[in-house]
């Protein structure tokens, strides 16, 4: 079992609180994404997680032992950053077999010549091949063991990269941004190859990523910071549909946002928050929220609208009908909005 338990994680650098208590259960075999804007303290805490910093506070617990205490290499953790750190004069081959390699031969049997003196190198070179080869064909790579990193495309690069974290078979796999120096179309492929190749292996991911399509698509769960603290952990389903606070409203998806200034009796303390494609048109007459078009964009399958009440605007996506009149900018509409669609969030 996989299951990581972060428990009150804290980190200072200076005064500055960069990880502020975060608690948090990735259970084994999920995908976790961590998103949040840069600077938030993601990378921090990954690696903590992996034991490459120490935190001043709280535990890292994997599989149900306290591993705070032990070097990253003992930690049964790989981690992938998104700088490939593949070693440009070694082959894919050796690139993906160098932690096999390391961990099963003595230095003097590494060395290139002296090493064939020993008898039980031939074995272990033998397994380590076949170890490599299946680890290849599986990130279809296979084709390109002789060839060197500069000789590869961005996402082959990264494949060939987290090959190389594969073999080791760890418990664990810590990614650090490792689609961002892929164009974007690449960056959909591979984050798709990636997804479904954790989902058959079962193995347990934590992902961080500031972009947050990328976070939304790629998950089971997702973990959204701010400020060095977790801010909501659930599905992107629940977090678009029932989003904590304004913050994690505002991160994932667009949001309208409107305080009591906007005729709507609202608790105290609180604001009206909802998604401009929960929303539609209608007559301003006994609307509680109306006002006049101040913009209008076509996109296709949906129409943008602006509308501005009282001193704020908002934005309701309603889906394109061919044939069907469209809301000219200037003309007063109200805003249909289902009660089961307005969120009443603290400000
Ligand atoms: P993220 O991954 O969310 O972009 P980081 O975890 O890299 O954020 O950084 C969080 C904060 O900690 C940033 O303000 C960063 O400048 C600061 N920071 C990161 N590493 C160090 C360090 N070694 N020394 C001082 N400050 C650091």
């Amino acid at each position: 079992m996989a299951d990581i338990e972060l428990h009150a994680i804290e980190k200072r650098y200076g005064d500055t609180r960069v990880v502020n208590g975060v608690s948090l259960t990735i259970r084994d075999g999920e995908f976790l994404t961590l998103v949040g804007p840069s600077g938030c303290g993601k990378s921090t805490l990954l690696r903590i997680i992996a034991g490459l910093e120490a935190q001043d506070g709280g535990e890292v617990r994997v599989g149900g032992t306290c591993v705070d205490d032990r070097r990253p290499k003992e930690r049964d953790v790989a981690m992938v950053f998104q700088s490939y750190a593949l070693y440009p004069h070694l082959s894919v081959f050796d690139n993906i077999a160098l932690p096999l390699r390391t961990r099963r031969l003595s230095f003097a049997e590494r060395l290139p010549l002296v090493g064939r003196a020993f008898p039980r190198r031939r074995g272990i070179e033998r397994a380590i091949r076949a170890e490599v080869e299946q680890a290849a064909a599986m990130l279809d790579v296979a084709h390109l063991l002789h060839r060197k990193p500069g000789q590869l495309s961005g996402g082959q690069r990264q494949r060939v990269a987290l090959g190389r974290a594969m073999v080791r078979h760890p418990a664990v796999f810590l990614m650090d941004e490792p689609l961002s120096n892929l164009d974007a179309k690449m960056r959909v492929s591979v984050r798709r190859e990636l997804r479904s190749l954790q989902q058959r292996l079962g193995l347990t991911t934590i992902f961080v990523t500031h972009d947050q399509e990328e976070a939304n698509t790629i998950c089971d769960r997702i973990a959204v910071m701010d400020a060095g603290k977790v801010q909501q952990v659930g599905t992107p389903m629940e977090l678009y549909e029932n989003p904590a606070n304004l913050f994690v409203a505002n991160f994932l998806g667009s949001a309208n946002i409107l305080d009591e200034r906007a005729g709507v009796p609202m608790p105290a303390g609180k604001r009206l928050v909802f998604r401009p494609q929960h929303a539609g048109l209608t007559s301003p007459e006994g609307a509680a929220l109306r006002g006049p078009v101040t913009h209008r964009e076509f996109l296709g399958a949906t129409v943008r609208y602006a509308v501005r009440i009282g001193d704020s605007e908002v934005l309701i996506e309603t889906p394109f009908q061919s044939g069907r009149e469209l809301r000219d900018v200037g003309d007063n509409v109200g805003v249909d909005l289902p009660p089961r669609r307005m969120l009443f969030l603290p400000a």
